[in-house]
């Protein structure tokens, strides 16, 4: 793949990379595009230990755009450099969502469910007082719902986030045993036009496959869905880019002839293979 579009740098608090290291793995790694798309979580639950003044996953937009520019300034005609964002999505949050994003002149935007009635189940306290599968589910109901709440984002991210931490990850987990609460997800990111993000977290959280692996993937088309986005999640240079070719022969496996990047906005196809 020559196009990476889920990076994170260190204007997302949980990531010490240097945006300008990224720049240069990347164009390393012979990769053309690279959309930053660092942490916004209005609101993120922090867990008890947290310090005093921790910001959560709260970016400096305004500086993360400055930095941004000069980057994309530097590097012109030697890499495309795309503003993207990760955004976490929760119920409550839903106009201050609307409003941050008018605000800024973003390339991308990805929706992600991090929380669940304000946790993550990223943390193991999360299943205590719950069977994994309850966990699972209400995860994704209360994805669901935070889609039919906002949709002014461009890919859903990883769609299966919450395998990737519970107590046997994906060892019970498949799309059959989920369908009833998955297939209202794929149905309502279709209808809406957003897309469906693959992202290679899933390989390097000890789940083999991306989060969403292929039978949610094929389920995706079979009910017609056409956008597909591809991103590493790396926080590190190590995890630039890693993984994305396999990701590029699952969806060609899956029948997929092109993803999407998304440019002001807007779906650009291009070929995979
Ligand atoms: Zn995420
Ligand atoms: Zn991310």
């Amino acid at each position: 793949m020559i196009s990476d579009t889920h990076i994170h740098t260190s204007y997302s608090s949980d990531c010490e990379t240097h945006m300008e290291d990224m720049i240069r793995t990347g164009i390393d790694r012979g990769l053309k595009i690279m959309c930053f798309t660092e942490h916004m979580d209005k609101d993120y639950p922090l867990p008890p230990d947290a310090k005093d003044g921790d910001p959560g996953f709260f970016v400096d937009t305004e500086a993360y755009h400055k930095g941004y520019l000069a980057m994309k300034e530097k590097y012109a005609g030697k890499i495309d450099l795309l503003f993207g964002i990760e955004l976490g999505l929760q119920p409550h949050i839903v106009d201050w969502n609307k409003n941050y994003v008018n605000q800024h002149d973003f390339d991308y935007i990805i929706g992600s469910a991090h929380t669940i009635d304000h946790r993550d189940p990223y943390f193991p306290e999360f299943y205590e007082g719950r069977s994994e599968r309850e966990a699972y589910e209400q995860y994704f109901e209360e994805a669901l719902r935070d889609i039919l709440l906002f949709d002014d984002f461009d890919s859903f991210g990883h769609l299966d986030y919450i395998v990737r931490y519970g107590p046997n990850k994906n060892k019970c987990y498949s799309y059959k045993a989920y369908s009833d609460h998955i297939d209202p997800i794929l149905r309502t990111l279709i209808e809406k036009g957003i897309a469906l993000e693959v992202n290679a977290g899933g390989y390097r959280n000890g789940l083999g496959v991306p989060n969403p692996d292929k039978d949610v993937i094929l389920r995706y088309k079979e009910l017609g869905g056409e956008l597909i986005t591809v991103g590493s999640d790396a926080h590190t240079t190590e995890n630039l880019a890693k993984n994305l070719d396999r990701i590029e022969d699952l969806l060609i496996e899956c029948g997929f002839k092109n993803h999407v990047i998304y440019i002001g906005r807007k779906p650009v196809f291009y070929p995979l293979g």
